[in-house]
């Protein structure tokens, strides 16, 4: 990894101070960032309910697909321009800056005037051209760890980026395909812990694609705080057996609930046991 000069911390005897982002009232890297909302928009009322209840929760950003990757071409495949509108007004009323997909280069300075960051899927981690062209743009990023990535390929993406002159970079660990198949991915907390003693870049983990299963997240998510990540983004849909893509992994807004408290005493005790040295 000798050549990713920009994203590793140490760079021969050179130290680079841990990556901050700042983001609405948020600073990413310093606090914690907690991305949630549905996979998909998919009304303006559906948005607009998630959106209250997440900021009702404390999450701090809010997610909704809107330019859906799907494996089927015969499925939902996201409402477009109109769901961006959708979302950034969700975003505008409860005060949360929004994060959305892109997937093709030429919807990439779209989606940058409707949302604050734009989210790299794991289909597209080695998509080097919608690499350069979001690493032009210098909105910030949260780059997806590709299905099949190694952590090495993973940063050199996060360096195409910041080869462009966007230091503004968040990686996401979104589990990997393994032999399993009663989880949708296997989510690598190793990972985790490991790029942060090698990137001074901010890893936020999503334990919804990783696992597929909602009643796998709280588990993971709490493992994942204690694994060093900087944030989670989780799914959470108003009512998930509606949901127009991925409502086995989608957690209700009382579930969420439930889990924030979790991750916020789960913060604290990570914070007591460092003072504890
Ligand atoms: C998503 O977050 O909407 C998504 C499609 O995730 P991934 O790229 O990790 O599958
Ligand atoms: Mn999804």
């Amino acid at each position: 990894m000798k050549d990713l000069k920009l994203v590793m911390a140490k760079n021969h005897d050179i130290i680079t101070p841990k990556t901050e982002i700042k983001i609405g009232n948020i600073t990413v890297g310093r606090d914690f960032l907690v991305i949630a909302g549905p996979c998909s928009v998919e009304s303006e009322e559906q948005i607009m309910k998630a959106a209250t209840a997440v900021k009702a929760a404390g999450a701090n950003m809010l997610r909704g697909g809107t330019y859906k990757p799907r494996t089927s071409p015969y499925s939902f495949q996201g409402l477009g321009r109109i769901g961006l509108q959708y979302l950034s007004v969700a975003g505008l009323k409860t005060g949360l800056p929004v994060i959305t997909e892109v997937t093709d280069t030429r919807d990439v300075y779209l989606i940058g005037e409707y949302a604050d960051v734009l989210q790299i899927g794991t289909r597209n981690m080695q998509n080097y051209s919608l690499l350069v062209e979001v690493g032009k743009l210098k909105k910030p990023v949260l780059l997806k760890r590709g299905m099949n990535a190694t952590i090495e390929e993973w940063l050199s993406s996060a360096e195409y980026i910041m080869n462009e002159g966007n230091p503004n970079v968040i990686l996401c660990e979104r589990g990997i395909r393994t032999f399993e198949t009663l989880t949708r991915n296997t989510l690598d907390l190793s990972a985790v812990a490991a790029v942060k003693g090698l990137s001074h870049l901010p890893v936020v983990v999503d334990p919804s694609h990783a696992t597929g299963r909602a009643d796998l997240i709280r588990p993971m998510s709490l493992s994942a705080v204690m694994a060093g990540c900087d944030g989670l983004e989780i799914e959470v849909h108003p009512s998930p057996e509606e949901a127009l893509s991925d409502k086995e992994q989608q957690l209700t807004p009382e579930q969420f609930h439930i889990l924030m408290e979790a991750v916020k005493k789960t913060l604290i005790f990570k914070e007591e046991l460092k003072e504890k040295g």
